[in-house]
């Protein structure tokens, strides 16, 4: 038996995954994802790779969240030249998503340098920059949902639907071993099957390795379909309204925003006493919005869901640091989703600290928080 998986990331820990397949056909990555949380995570995203990048013959990615994609410009630093198989709609939100990333490297860095310098410690370089992203995304090699494609002699893909964000893909992995097909599915990241902007989760039967995504597998969830979820938000914002506002939601920008918002169109439109201004201050948010609405359509219906986000009068994109900084001003009813969806960086941060002490406030976390730093991965 020559085939053989090792995984160097997400194991153990809830982010940067990253498997490296090895077959008689050539060596493949499932993902290349940044570690994310802890500063003891975060250090796993320095250092060489346990492999050589450069003998690397293929990557299959599974979905563009950056704990799936971050690491891809590092790889291509690194000298990986081969094809990256991907949705077209996870290749223009990676192209959003690994610029946003680039710059946080850079900016991390900067600030590390600027210390460094006064403590006369030597100067560090970033994980990756913006010059890594162009290149990185050059090698997309874009694939369709439900298409058999063969990717070398002895080896065939296929991408399923798995809800979980657009273009979000579980893969399927016919792999010939010593003349025998050996079928590996890597799920992705999984989505309820709720999403009613989403296809649901789909997939082959008869695998003989299931690799899966377990994030949430230690807990029972509530499962809500749409009309259940926006009535659990609008009892959220009923209660915000009265305690005289404004609301303030930590937001993953990419995805979950977007979900969001149209939710609390919806709530707002069918309870008019809750309407009020909404501002999505997260300019990688509002990027993604352009994907969404360019890429988001639904095939079975003909249409594309997200197009309430392009002319909302109350919705509000705030792109410049000075139109965030003016929210202060406001003292009626509104909501401000921010990212990082996590509250450990971005614009979130400053909202954070002006509103939490105010009686007023209310703060609605609507997705994953790590830990406080503990252990590592
Ligand atoms: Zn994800």
């Amino acid at each position: 038996m020559s085939l053989s998986l090792t995984f160097h990331g997400a194991a153990g820990c809830v982010t940067g995954f990253c498997a490296l397949l090895q077959t008689d056909h050539g060596r493949f990555l499932i993902d290349c994802g940044l570690f994310q949380g802890p500063k003891t995570l975060k250090a796993l995203n320095h250092g060489d790779f346990p492999f050589e990048a450069r003998d690397i013959d293929g990557v299959f990615l599974t979905h563009a969240h950056i704990d799936h994609s971050g690491l891809l410009p590092k790889l291509v630093r690194a000298g990986y030249r081969g094809p990256i198989h991907a949705t077209r709609p996870t290749r223009d939100l990676c192209a959003v998503m690994l610029e946003d990333s680039a710059g946080i490297q850079e900016g991390d860095v900067a600030h590390l340098n600027r210390r460094n310098e006064r403590r006369g410690l030597p100067r560090v370089e970033p994980i990756y920059s913006s010059a890594d992203v162009e290149p990185t995304l050059r090698l997309f090699e874009t694939v369709k949902f439900n298409e058999e494609i063969e990717i070398v002699p002895g080896i065939t893909a296929r991408y399923w639907p798995a809800g979980h964000l657009l273009g979000a893909a579980s893969v399927e992995l016919v792999i010939e071993d010593d003349g025998v097909p050996v079928r590996l599915l890597f799920s992705g990241d999984l989505g309820s099957g709720h999403q009613p902007f989403l296809p649901a989760p789909d997939g082959p039967a008869g695998v003989d390795h299931l690799v899966m995504e377990s994030t949430y597998g230690d807990r029972e969830r509530v499962d809500l379909d749409l009309s259940g979820r926006r009535a659990a938000l609008a009892g959220e914002l009923r209660q915000a309204k009265a305690a005289g506002g404004p609301l303030l939601m930590p937001t993953f920008a990419v995805g979950r925003a977007q979900e969001l918002i149209m939710d609390l169109l919806a709530v707002m439109e069918a309870e008019p006493e809750l309407a009020g201004d909404v501002y999505l201050d997260s300019p990688l948010a509002i990027e993604a919005t352009d994907v969404f609405l360019q890429r988001g359509w639904n095939i079975d219906a003909s249409e594309n869901p997200y197009q309430v986000l392009r002319h909302a009068p109350r919705l509000h994109y705030l792109r410049r640091y000075q139109e965030s900084d003016r929210l202060d001003r406001l003292r009626d009813w509104h909501v401000i989703l921010a990212g990082s969806g996590m509250c450990d960086a971005g614009r979130i941060r400053k909202h954070l600290k002006r509103l939490l002490w105010r009686r007023e406030t209310t703060l609605l976390i609507t997705g994953f928080q790590p830990r406080a730093p503990s252990g590592g991965c």
